[in-house]
């Protein structure tokens, strides 16, 4: 394995540029269709090291669906495992992200796993608080410690224009509840979840969180504990089965590293022991990853070993 330059990050992300023409931008949450598809950035977030940037790092966009990996790291913190996992499954499921119709297959109704939507929605719906404001807190709570920045929050604007959109994923929470596995008000939970999607992060950000992954939930610069290392290690398992929607399987052979995948166009991948890595680029595939995100990744991980497997 040889190590990553800054050198490395500019020359990858220049060369891969280009197949942002072969994507399309989310259109379905309206305030991400007018995201600019030639906006692109990268960043690697070095263990007890640098953090290198390529692109346009300073600009911000919406986590979106990474967001999973840390609100399913925030309701194993505070529940434990048999809690989290009797209202979610560990399984992938090889439908797209947003799909409805495994819930009424399974039985007793619980959703296949955390990073699909029905699954998300069930793991917002367990984090403490009295409202949703409180929810929202524990969670930038967590997010900001990972980021090591107390400035981290959300996008209204985005938070609303899905509010105001998410037909579907009201219907996947309304049948859980029906189901006994959502407690509580919908609009609240999806008050909760759509904050949580649109929390705002730059590569250098989203990168150091995905640094604290590569280091068993440890800070990348102190070593200090910020999440519990069984938290972690579920955690990455699901990004390699489940993280990159229904093309986990083939990024697992052509990357071989835990990812997650967000449509606003963000990738975070966690190279063990070695450091975190974040890319932006707004055209999504078909399957809803970055187009530039998963080429740079194939790019870096076969030049630099990095697969796991
Ligand atoms: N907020 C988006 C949704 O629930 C997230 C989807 C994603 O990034 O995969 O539809």
């Amino acid at each position: 394995m040889s190590l990553m330059t800054a050198k490395d990050l500019d020359y990858w992300l220049e060369h891969v540029r280009i197949y942002a023409n072969n994507g399309e931008v989310a259109d379905y949450i309206p305030a991400l269709a007018n995201q600019q598809p030639e906006i692109n950035a990268a960043a690697f977030y070095a263990l007890r090291g640098e953090c290198y940037t390529a692109g346009q790092f300073e600009y911000t966009f919406t986590i979106q669906s990474i967001s999973k990996v840390l609100s399913l790291a925030l309701a194993l913190i505070q529940h434990g495992e048999n809690a989290v996992f009797s209202r979610v499954g560990k399984e992938p499921s090889s439908d797209p992200f947003y799909s409805i119709r495994k819930l009424e297959l399974e039985d007793p109704g619980i959703p296949l796993n955390p990073m699909i939507n029905a699954g998300a929605l069930s793991v917002t719906n367990m984090i403490r608080g009295r409202d949703s404001d409180e929810m929202v807190n524990e969670l930038l709570t967590l997010i900001r410690r990972l980021c090591d920045d107390e400035t981290i929050s959300y996008d209204e604007k985005v938070a609303k224009s899905e509010m105001e959109t998410a037909f579907l994923n009201r219907s996947l929470a309304y049948f859980m509840k029906q189901n006994g596995i959502i407690t509580g008000s919908v609009e609240e939970l999806m008050d909760v979840y759509t904050r949580q999607c649109a929390i705002k992060m730059n590569v250098k950000q989203l990168a150091r969180v995905a640094a604290v992954f590569a280091n068993d939930g440890r800070d990348p610069v102190t070593y200090k504990p910020l999440i519990p290392l069984t938290v972690a290690r579920i955690c990455k398992t699901f990004m390699v089965t489940c993280g990159m929607y229904d093309y986990s399987g083939t990024f697992a052979i052509n990357v071989g590293i835990p990812a997650k995948s967000g449509v606003s166009g963000a990738i975070m991948g966690v190279i063990k022991e070695e450091g975190g890595i974040a890319v932006f680029g707004p055209a999504l595939d078909q399957q809803g990853n970055s187009v530039v995100g998963i080429r740079l990744l194939e790019k870096l991980a076969e030049e630099k070993r990095w697969s796991i497997f």
